[in-house]
């Protein structure tokens, strides 16, 4: 506890130093991070070698794009002792598994200290927004997330919470709620707008968080918009992956999400470059607390846009802009162009009769449509989002509608609102 009382203490403090100075900062713990990779783990000496490269060429930040890429299923591979750090006692690490949202889970293993920098960092957006440290939490979250037992400060009246699986009904969620009757509501955020939907449809008024905290999902605007009006709070995304951490937060006066760039790098890249702020882009993160298991140019699978707008905030962390969804969640339009996931949750609101639904492509030329129909749904429902799609996006496309009952989550209880199978345009 008082080695986390350091890091929280120490991450307050960075936030606050000018950005020139956190790129110092990253540049250390890169270096740092790198000269252990090479020296420790077989996976990345040979990465390193492959390219003819020593650690003193990957000096700050800008040298990084020397290094390959790597993958999730690259890691998966990979024998563990050729991830992982020589001589590091495996029963002496904490595991973290990913959600599996994207194939097979994947599981990490960090350092005590690493994984307690790690939680920390979740920490701080909760603290920019007004969070009291004796606030408790309602957590609808993956079972593999659901917290298990209590910690010693817990007892005493610190960051408590309790949780409940998003494979429960929103039913029950309400009944949690109205149980532990906590400060703060965290969880997914497509777990998030079904509570919200579930409330308005019932006409519940007693479900009144002071914060609603969103991760794990996109947070579209039709999330936003039924969580607003549910429950009267505006819905603080959170952006964070097992692989880094918390890695971006909303800022309460920003236009936009700052980085935890004292934990870690994130890039945003499309066919290897960086792309310019305001320009989507692969995201790409360098855990600098991974001494264990290094995670060095990772590929997440999310696409991102670089940027954003400053305020007042007076914080020096970067800003980045919105996560558009992953990066198979882009639409390729026949002429090459490309629909962000974002276009459909703009155009779906404007739709009446439509209660859920999920887009599919499969061909360039034609999108598939699943739709829960609404009470006010009728047969203009169809030709009105035809022609909404079409217009908005100006190119001709085939649309296949399919009515269903409902829409479920993926295996890991994600809600995946577009998807394509064509090969991914990043
Ligand atoms: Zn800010």
């Amino acid at each position: 506890m008082i080695y986390q009382l350091g890091n929280l203490a120490r991450m307050l403090r960075v936030q606050w130093q000018p950005a020139s100075d956190l790129r110092e900062l990253q540049n250390r713990k890169l270096r740092s991070l790198i000269h252990h990779a090479y020296r420790q783990v077989p996976f990345y000496r040979r990465l390193f070698d492959s390219r003819g490269l020593k650690p003193e060429d990957i000096r700050r930040v800008g040298d990084l794009s020397r290094l390959p890429t790597i993958s999730k299923e690259q890691i998966q591979a990979a024998p563990a002792e050729e991830v992982m750090a020589f001589g590091l006692d495996r029963s002496k690490c904490v595991e973290v598994r990913t959600s599996g949202s994207t194939g097979l889970p994947l599981t990490l293993r960090y350092r005590r200290e690493d994984d307690s920098r790690l939680n920390v960092s979740w920490l701080r957006p909760l603290f920019a927004h007004g969070v009291r440290p004796w606030y408790r939490k309602l957590e609808i979250s993956g079972p593999h997330n659901l917290p298990s037992g209590k910690k010693w400060y817990q007892h005493l009246g610190i960051w408590r919470r309790e949780g409940i699986s998003i494979f429960s009904s929103p039913g029950e969620w309400v009944k949690a709620w109205r149980r532990y009757r906590p400060e703060i509501l965290y969880g997914y955020s497509g777990s998030l707008k079904l509570l919200a939907r579930h409330v308005l449809d019932a006409g519940l008024d007693d479900i009144r968080p002071r914060f609603v905290f969103g991760v794990s999902d996109l947070a579209d605007e039709e999330c936003r918009e039924l969580i607003q009006s549910a429950f009267s709070r505006t819905i603080i995304d959170l952006y964070g992956a097992a692989e880094a951490g918390c890695i971006a937060w909303e800022c309460p006066r920003c236009q936009g999400y700052h980085i935890n760039a004292d934990t870690v790098i994130v890039e945003f890249l499309r066919d290897g470059r960086p792309v310019p702020p305001g320009s989507p882009g692969r995201v790409v993160v360098t855990n600098l607390h991974s001494y264990a298991m290094p995670i060095i140019r990772y590929e997440l699978g999310d696409i991102g846009i670089p940027g954003g707008e400053k305020r007042s905030c007076g914080w020096g962390l970067p800003l980045m802009k919105v996560i558009e969804g992953r990066g198979d969640a882009f639409i390729v339009l026949p002429s090459g162009r490309l629909l962000s996931p974002m276009f459909f949750f703009g155009t779906m609101k404007k739709i009446k009769g439509i209660n859920q639904w999920k887009v599919f492509q499969s061909e360039v030329d034609c999108l598939k449509i699943l739709i829960v129909p609404a009470k006010n749904f009728s047969s203009e429902t169809i030709d009105h989002l035809r022609k909404r799609v079409e217009e908005n996006s100006g190119e001709k496309m085939g649309i296949e509608v399919e009515l269903v009952e409902n829409i479920p989550g993926d295996s890991s209880g994600k809600v995946r609102a577009v998807v394509s199978q064509l090969e991914s345009p990043f």
